[in-house]
């Protein structure tokens, strides 16, 4: 469980700022649901046999004796939560959420015990309309985010009866190679046999060439389904790869689902999945209804962010160098107004006393872009010195009751060249 710095923070919000806007662009509203929910809301949802509810949550008893979890991912809840609050019938519902999830898993590079996801869920719609949406705004958002390299790759599970036809004949194809099947795998097949699909071991990627295919068990009306998605992909330019083998982790998916996958981050490098979910509502205690959404590893597109543009870390506008008490006070008072006055001007006084040598090396480090300068000199000639702290430009000293109206016009200018 890694902390977030504040040199980090940049490009969080940039993703998450970015994420919003977009979202709401679609007609997507935020929901925030809590940290913890009853282990059953997630075993019942994810499936018993998965390796999130086996082996990845954070389960303990609270003091009434009831089992809980920390949430492994957000779907679950959101369910539970509109469904609890009556949300979830009539007009479909879009919404999206942001925050921490836990997982006990093994630590490694791009894989941690408590990530961040964000995530979009659309409730009453069948598709495929509704699902080539969905895509398409994740792809808004990679754009408007500036990266590029993201592969999207796309599979149909059928609906459930058609997988448990196609599970059939995989389990058959596996136990025939049995032999040929390291432990791990072996005990893979007969638990949850759909995930050997998934698996990263080259001897048994080799073996799967020949196994039989999900596509061909696929009925009539799921392949309308996925060709119509398909279909409405291309118009949108939208590009993909049809991956067979794409199963996701989850067990509550069926027909469409899809992954967006970098190069650029070494073997971790799924940033964003998801797929349609027509019966979790129904195993979740409601009617039959449809659903689809995804979810983005955040600290995985961060750190992509990161690799690209240089994002400017945000620094203080000025820093106050204030020499003496009386100074000090009408210093604070000075910059209390120009806070009220400036929107979103960025000030740091200097705490506490110093030599004007130490309070200029702390203004430097600060990384503002301009000192403003009260000493007796000023406090005498009811001015403030303003000295650049980036660049050439000389020292000078200004009147304070122009000081509003000039600081108004540099602020202009500074985010006239950030942009
Ligand atoms: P994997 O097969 O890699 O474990 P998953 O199926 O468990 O993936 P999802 O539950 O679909 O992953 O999560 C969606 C996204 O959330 C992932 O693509 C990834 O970007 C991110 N994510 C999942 N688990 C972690 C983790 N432990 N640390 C960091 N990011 C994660
Ligand atoms: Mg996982």
């Amino acid at each position: 469980m890694h902390d977030i710095l504040p040199a980090d923070m940049a490009g969080w919000h940039l993703l998450e700022s970015n994420a919003a806007d977009v979202f709401a662009s679609y007609g997507f509203e935020e929901i925030r649901i809590p940290l913890l929910e009853k282990t059953e809301v997630f075993s019942r949802a994810i499936g018993d046999a998965t390796d999130v509810v086996e082996k990845e949550m954070y389960t303990f008893e609270d003091r009434n004796g009831e089992s809980l979890s920390l949430r492994p991912e957000g779907t679950a809840g959101v369910v539970r939560a509109v469904l609890q609050n009556g949300m979830l019938y009539g007009q479909p519902l879009r919404v999206w959420y942001s925050g921490a999830m836990f997982r006990h898993e093994r630590p490694q590079k791009g894989r941690t015990r408590q990530f961040h996801q964000i995530g979009a869920e659309v409730f009453g719609a069948e598709g495929p309309d509704v699902d080539a949406e969905l895509i398409a705004m994740a792809e808004r958002l990679w754009q408007r985010l500036g990266i590029d390299g993201l592969t999207l790759q796309l599979n149909s599970l059928g609906s459930a009866e058609e997988r448990a036809l196609y599970r059939e004949s995989l389990v058959e194809f596996l136990q025939h190679h049995e032999q040929d099947l390291d432990e791990a795998t072996r005990e893979r097949a007969q638990r949850n046999p759909l995930r050997v699909l998934d698996s990263k071991d080259t001897a048994v990627q080799a073996l799967l060439e020949n196994a039989p295919r999900l596509g061909d068990f696929l009925g009539a009306q799921s392949q309308l389904h996925f060709d119509s998605l398909r279909r409405m992909l291309d118009k949108l330019g939208i590009e993909y790869q049809v991956n067979q083998k794409l199963v996701r982790g989850l067990d509550y998916y069926s027909h469409t689902v899809f992954e967006w996958i970098t190069d650029q981050l070494g073997s971790q490098g799924t940033v964003c999945a998801g797929g349609r979910y027509d019966n979790l509502v129904e195993l979740q205690g409601g009617k039959p209804w449809p659903g689809i959404g995804f979810a983005m590893g955040q600290e995985r597109l961060v750190e992509l962010i990161r690799q690209g543009d240089e994002i400017a870390p945000v620094h203080p506008h000025i820093y106050m160098v204030l020499a003496g008490q009386e100074a000090k006070l009408v210093g604070m008072s000075l910059a209390e107004r120009l806070r009220d006055e400036l929107d979103g001007i960025r000030i740091v006084c200097n705490p506490g006393d110093g030599s004007f040598k130490s309070q200029f090396k702390r203004a430097d480090r600060s990384g503002a872009s301009m000192a403003l300068v009260m000493g007796e000199n000023e406090l005498q000639s009811g001015t403030a010195s303003i000295k650049p702290l980036r660049g050439e430009e000389p020292q000078h000293s200004i009147h304070v009751d122009k000081l509003v109206e000039w600081l108004g016009e540099w602020i202009k200018q500074i985010r006239h060249d950030a942009v």
